[in-house]
């Protein structure tokens, strides 16, 4: 079955037609201030969600996932474009990406990942002024409900689960670094 990306991604035009989703993201991802330094700040636990920190990167867990196992890889540096992260950092996420598609695969077993980034608040960024790398696994079957689980958030796996099975993964990843 094909996948349509219009399913996987929030497009502008969903922001438009769909204004109670819109008002719905926005309230959920801008409390106050930043989310993903909020979480930063928490450091690696179930509480921020982040499974893995370094000095320049952190991955963690969407907490309104598209589908299970659904993490983003970000620098530790606030800042909402791709030219401002630093080479070294930027190397560490091209790295990671590469790391969780192993981890992701042997974790859920999924058939096929989307990778992506949303550049910019027109592009679909939820929170634009602080650059994030989707990863989301999926299976064959699952294009059909993706629309419900991306307006109801009904998940098989709790959050909880997804991140007890990760965080060791993305542990053993420390070590090599
Ligand atoms: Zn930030």
């Amino acid at each position: 079955m094909a996948i349509n990306l219009k399913d996987v991604w929030p497009q502008e035009r969903d922001l438009m037609i769909r204004p109670e989703r819109f008002k719905y993201v926005r309230k959920l991802i801008k409390p106050e201030g930043c989310v993903f330094c909020s979480a930063l700040s928490k450091g690696v636990s179930l509480e921020s969600l982040v499974v893995y920190q370094s000095e320049n990167v952190m991955v963690v867990l969407n907490k309104y996932p598209y589908n299970n196992g659904h993490i983003l890889i970000l620098p530790t540096k606030h800042c909402g474009d791709i030219n401002e992260i630093e080479e070294d950092a930027y190397n560490e996420i091209s790295w990671l990406i590469r790391e969780s598609f192993k981890i992701l695969k042997e974790s859920f077993y999924c058939e096929g990942i989307n990778l992506g980034l949303n550049h910019g608040a027109v592009a679909g960024a939820g929170v634009p002024d602080h650059i994030h790398w989707h990863i989301i696994p999926r299976w064959s079957g699952d294009t059909n409900f993706f629309p419900l689980i991306a307006e109801t958030k009904l998940i098989a796996q709790s959050l909880e689960d997804t991140y007890k099975l990760l965080k060791p993964k993305f542990e053993t990843l420390k070590e090599r670094s």
